[in-house]
């Protein structure tokens, strides 16, 4: 039921309607109301990978991993042209297409009967992308860009999808040239730092093609949500001092050379926000920045530690705070968890919220809002059915 008392006549009484009335009730995203010790956040694990393919094809392996490959260190600088193959060889994924949580669930279904934590841990568990959590966790800080995230619970499981916006969507087809063509040189910039083989060579002479992601899926928890997500990593070091996953990944970004005190202090208020909330969710240890300037060239590199990016804006009154990110993501789960009660897959919950404004929430059935897809609700069902067989000796 969309926008309910929208339509009723004028003079008409406002009569309410119990049968369908959801709580009276809103989150508010005010940093000052979210400030306190930072809460319990499990160390996050990896519980698996996928890849998909220059076809955005899923495999349930690691084939479009790549592997750090840093230019040497030998007193030059880099000098990556990051405007080099735009447009023509550039391939764009379709971004008209929504793929919601697909990919993902494909993953939990193949791995649903083996997950660690025994076989009720998922039913209590909030099922969603890094990406999605990344939106909570700075959202007290966020003056720009709201979000919609629909909601819904099946077989316990709490699953979290986003929606574009109708802001989003109207910015996203009038993309200005000079914006896409700085989305191609943040893709770039990853092909001058990465290989496809450990120890191999990078190659900028081949195509930037966004389909392609290698994507790692995670265990964690904050405070008592237990969280499966999947996040997509750009690349693993080769080098690092544990080969253990999530501890190898490194996060690659590109950034405006700063040039003076404001730029400085605006890059690490906003950007750096952004870059740990982004790598903290997974355990991605480290940050690499490439440093470009005016025309289009990466000249410095530097790497930022995720557990230290609070150090540049601790002291700062107009900075971001680790623990408001995390006390309001957790509070905002648990809103969540206490919205979506009834377990119904096509019962879909929308959670809206615009700068400015607290999270509201309106209810929905079906399409166009309802995101899990028949082929994972039948397979998942059936399991209830025909529970597996008791493995013999032989399997
Ligand atoms: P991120 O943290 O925002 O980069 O997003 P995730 O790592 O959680 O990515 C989850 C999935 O969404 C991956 O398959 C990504 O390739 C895909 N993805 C990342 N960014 C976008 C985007 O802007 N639009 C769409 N449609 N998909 C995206
Ligand atoms: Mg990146």
């Amino acid at each position: 039921m969309e926008s309910r008392g929208t339509k009723r006549g004028a003079g008409k009484i406002e009569v309410a309607e119990p049968w369908n009335k959801l709580p009276a009730s809103s989150l508010p995203t005010d940093p000052a109301l979210y400030a306190g010790p930072f809460p319990f956040y499990r160390r996050p694990s990896e519980l698996g990978c996928f890849s998909l393919d220059a076809q955005r094809q899923y495999h349930g392996d690691a084939r479009a991993l790549r592997y750090y490959c840093p230019p040497p260190t030998n007193g030059q600088s880099p000098n990556f042209d990051l405007r080099d193959g735009y447009p023509d060889r550039y391939r764009p994924r379709d971004e008209e297409v929504q793929e919601r949580l697909d990919h993902l669930l494909c993953w939990v279904l193949e791995h649903r009967g083996r997950l660690e934590g025994g076989p009720g841990w998922l039913a209590g568990a909030i099922v969603t992308w890094r990406g999605h959590l990344t939106k909570l966790l700075t959202t007290p800080y966020e003056r720009q860009e709201g979000w919609q995230l629909a909601a819904s619970r099946f077989q316990g499981t709490l699953y979290l999808s986003e929606v574009e916006t109708p802001a989003a969507r109207a910015q996203r087809l009038t993309r200005p040239p000079l914006l896409q063509e700085l989305m191609y040189m943040g893709y770039k910039f990853e092909q001058y730092m990465c290989a496809d083989k450990p120890g191999g060579s990078t190659d900028p002479s081949g195509e930037v093609n966004t389909n392609v992601a290698f994507c790692s899926v995670l265990r964690s928890r904050l405070g008592n949500h237990p969280l499966l997500f999947s996040g997509e990593v750009d690349c693993i070091d080769p080098q690092a001092p544990t080969t253990q996953p999530p501890t190898c990944y490194v996060e690659l970004k590109t950034s405006k050379e700063m040039r003076s005190p404001g730029q400085r202090k605006s890059f690490y208020r906003r950007k750096l926000l952004k870059w740990w909330a982004q790598s903290f969710l997974p355990g991605v240890p480290n940050v690499v920045a490439g440093f470009r300037n005016p025309e289009g060239f990466v000249c410095s590199l530097k790497t930022f530690r995720t557990m230290e990016m609070f150090e540049y804006v601790r002291n700062d009154r107009d900075g971001w705070n680790p623990s408001v990110c995390m006390n309001f993501c957790a509070a905002f789960l648990s809103f969540a968890q206490n919205t979506v009660v009834q377990d119904d897959p096509r019962l879909v919950y929308l959670f809206s919220w615009e700068p400015g404004s607290p999270v509201t929430v309106s209810e929905h059935r079906d399409a166009p809002h309802a995101f899990l897809p028949t082929w994972y609700v039948e397979a998942m069902t059936q399991d209830l059915l025909s529970p597996p067989k008791t493995p013999s000796p032989k399997d």
